[in-house]
């Protein structure tokens, strides 16, 4: 089972997809989360996307499949994986399903599209950021960097919406309300997808 969140930063990606791929016994595959610890631990692949990923933009595709293959290459993806932050980019996505089926994988079953309003999210990150003020917050979650993250997400990542859509795999989630609120509507997809 290979399951796929998309959702503009801010829309609660990594808090619901812990609990999905929790409540699923799936690995949660976070490529932000990949990243920010490669970052931190200042390997090679950390001092390459540090300064992008400080500006809000994305990094390469190359850099990210590789990430990625060796992720899912690991024995406890052999039943699948929540993937949150990936893909990001057609050409990501494109790449994505001739990798998984090598892996033997399969193909993405289920692309959960987290529905946000721009106006929420925006509050969402300044509340993350304040939460963490002084603390160990994100870097990227200073405003301009918070609007570039926003216009990349726009211009880049939406597409896939219709990418998705067309392999028939994308339900698109009202994002708004508690956590639990939004949980249950995830978790009805992700019933419905299990049964199919
Ligand atoms: P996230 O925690 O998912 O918001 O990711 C934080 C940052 O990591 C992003 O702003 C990008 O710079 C980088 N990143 C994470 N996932 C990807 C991806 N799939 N493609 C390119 N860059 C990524």
């Amino acid at each position: 089972m290979l399951v796929v969140f998309l959702g503009a930063p801010g829309a609660g990606k990594g808090t619901q997809a812990a609990r999905l791929a929790a409540k699923y016994g799936l690995p949660q595959i976070s490529t932000g989360d990949m990243l920010r610890e490669a970052v931190g631990a200042g390997t090679v692949l950390g001092d390459r996307v540090k300064a992008i990923m400080a500006a809000g933009d994305l990094v390469p595709d190359d850099v990210m499949l590789e990430l990625v293959e060796d992720r899912l290459a690991k024995p406890d993806c052999a039943g699948g994986a929540v993937l949150d932050g990936y893909p990001r980019t057609r050409g990501q996505a494109e790449t994505l399903d001739p990798l998984t089926r090598r892996l033997g994988l399969g193909e993405v079953n289920l692309v959960l599209m987290l529905d946000v309003p721009e106006d929420e999210v925006l509050q969402r990150i300044s509340a993350r950021r304040q939460e963490s003020a002084g603390g160990n917050g994100r870097d990227d979650d200073r405003d301009e960097v918070v609007i570039e993250r926003m216009r990349v997400y726009r211009e880049r990542t939406e597409p896939l919406v219709e990418y998705y859509r067309a392999t028939g795999a994308l339900e698109r989630i009202d994002g708004v309300g508690s956590v639990d609120e939004v949980f249950d509507r995830l978790d009805a997809a992700m019933r419905t997808t299990v049964q199919r």
